[in-house]
């Protein structure tokens, strides 16, 4: 934990896991101004404690901030404090393969003022919590065409937490229906595939990977995104960054050319998708097969985590 205040981040310090006092007034409790970010420790077979791509969940988090006219978090900060947390919470790394900890840092106005305006204290901490698989089995999604998750110009590239508030009410009401996610699609003409709502989503049409560009602002910039990208390249599959038109997928389903669908996010890392539903009609994929891209870019990715192979690109902290 770290307070802000009089202009500069001050007093560090790694503190027991117990309930914050907040005054009523505190600004975040009403206006919302605060960004997150989520990533995972993991332990490699000697033990040691691997942390996977924390710079880049740095750099997105000062992205979000600035979007939230919040005060970027240092550097130092940022990877200092999660050295020492995991320090002391060496012993929360789980050991049993598909298990890690989960690193939540965040940044929230610290302010009691009803006044609309940006805060001038906040609070950053990092929340550690140890964590399974976050799907055990290939989920069902929806295409959601009347809601939207982000518009341009909006807050959708900021992890925000907020946008997650306003997702909240369409995802619940897919859920009911049996859906475990959504696909969003683009605010406006509601024509484009986006992605889910804790996951970007990829696409294997035609032996081509398919995924939505996050040049338009709406879609977060995933990080698992950008490193199956990378292996993607480097096993030498076809990679296309472009929108998928709602017709486009509707057709690939119909002619049987989508061969592989999947939500790619730090909580699953991949998360085979077995059903779409497009304007009330199911659609089901096949099934994965074990050569299939998803699963050796699975396969792929956890080995860097856990330290299996050589990390080339320099993902992991240790
Ligand atoms: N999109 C949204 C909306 C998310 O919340 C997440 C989870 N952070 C992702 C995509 C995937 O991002 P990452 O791979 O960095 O976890």
């Amino acid at each position: 934990v770290a307070d802000y205040i009089d202009g500069e981040w001050q007093n560090p310090m790694v503190v027991p896991y117990a309930p914050l006092q907040l005054n009523p007034a505190n600004a975040t409790l009403h206006y919302g101004q605060s960004v997150f970010e989520g990533l995972k420790a993991y332990r490699n077979e000697d033990g040691e404690i691997l942390v996977f791509r924390g710079d880049a969940n740095q750099q997105r988090l000062n992205e979000s901030a600035k979007r939230m006219c919040i005060p970027e978090v240092p550097k130092e900060f940022f990877m200092e404090g999660m050295r020492e947390l995991l320090k002391v919470d060496r012993e929360w790394v789980p050991e049993q393969a598909g298990c890690s900890l989960y690193l939540r840092p965040f940044v929230f106005a610290a302010d009691d003022y009803l006044g609309i305006r940006p805060s001038k204290k906040y609070k950053f901490m990092i929340l550690a919590s140890p964590v399974g698989k976050y799907y055990a089995k290939p989920v069902a999604v929806k295409v959601e065409t009347r809601f939207a998750r982000a518009i341009e110009g909006g807050t959708g590239a900021a992890k925000a937490a907020g946008n997650y508030a306003g997702s909240l009410y369409p995802a619940l009401k897919a859920q009911k229906d049996g859906y475990d996610q959504l696909l969003w699609t683009d605010g406006k003409s509601h024509q484009y595939i986006e992605e889910s709502g804790t996951m970007n989503v990829m696409f294997v049409i035609d032996g081509v990977l398919i995924t939505a560009p996050t040049t338009t602002g709406t879609i977060l910039k995933g990080i698992t995104r950008d490193s199956i990208l990378t292996l993607a390249k480097e096993m030498g599959m076809p990679v296309e960054e472009r929108f998928l038109t709602v017709i486009e997928l509707e057709e690939a389903l119909n002619s049987g050319k989508l061969e592989e669908a999947f939500g790619t996010g730090t909580a699953a890392t991949v998360a085979f998708i077995r059903l779409i539903n497009i304007h009330g009609k199911d659609y089901d994929l096949p099934d994965v097969s074990p050569n299939a891209f998803s699963v050796q870019i699975l396969e792929a990715l956890d080995n860097i985590k856990y330290g299996k192979v050589p990390d080339k690109y320099n993902w992991i902290m240790k």
